[in-house]
């Protein structure tokens, strides 16, 4: 079989980890309720699925918060709040550099929201060094739905056994496999190394 063409990487526990009772903790600071029912309210919410699936913009998603929660602060404030959640998994970081200097094109397939994906870019350098990225909130659908995959298809231009593609959620890596990618359940930093190198991209 021939080396994949691109590599598409899941973002969320596989490049950057994050943990949204951080949030909560400091949002709390600032509400009239109490920090279990904010974590409650963000964190794999149906309020957040609904930001992250492009149902509600930014706006609406911090006007309900402030209405469930009450928030005192403002939505500078809250985004600052909300978006600094995420550290760096640093072997995968490296191993993105790697195939970026083995010109492999990159991408990013995320789950995700505006709020968050400001946050990042501003923070870590790497982020910029993708040749396309995919997210949730901008497509109207979510991993593990087909919508989004074909997403990721016509981004990168390519399909089936050309794409390798790394997640850390089972369903979504088998949805990849439905559609003939080569889709690897990320677990830990070496295990995904040995995959790429496998598939012949190292
Ligand atoms: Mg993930």
């Amino acid at each position: 079989m021939n080396p994949p063409k691109v590599v598409v990487f899941d973002l969320g526990k596989v490049l950057l980890d994050f943990d949204y009772t951080i949030t909560a903790r400091k949002i709390f600071a600032r509400c009239r309720v109490p920090a279990h029912d904010i974590v409650k309210l963000i964190n794999q919410s149906p309020l957040l699925l609904r930001y992250e699936s492009g149902a509600l913009t930014t706006e609406e998603f911090f006007a309900e918060i402030k209405s469930a929660a009450g928030f005192s602060g403002d939505l500078d404030e809250f985004s600052e709040l909300f978006g600094n959640i995420f550290s760096p998994i640093e072997p995968m970081i490296e191993l993105h550099a790697t195939l970026r200097g083995r010109s492999i094109p990159t991408f990013i397939f995320s789950n995700t929201n505006e709020l968050a994906v400001r946050d990042i870019r501003a923070r870590f350098p790497f982020f910029q060094n993708f040749d396309g990225y995919v997210f949730s909130y901008e497509h109207g659908s979510m991993k593990p739905e087909a919508k989004l995959y074909q997403a990721v298809e016509r981004v990168t231009g390519r399909r089936e056994s050309e794409i390798l593609y790394l997640d850390d959620r089972p369903e979504n890596v088998a949805a990849g496999v439905a559609r003939g990618w080569r889709a690897v359940l990320h677990e830990t930093p070496d295990q995904s190394k040995a995959e790429v190198s496998q598939a012949g991209l190292l």
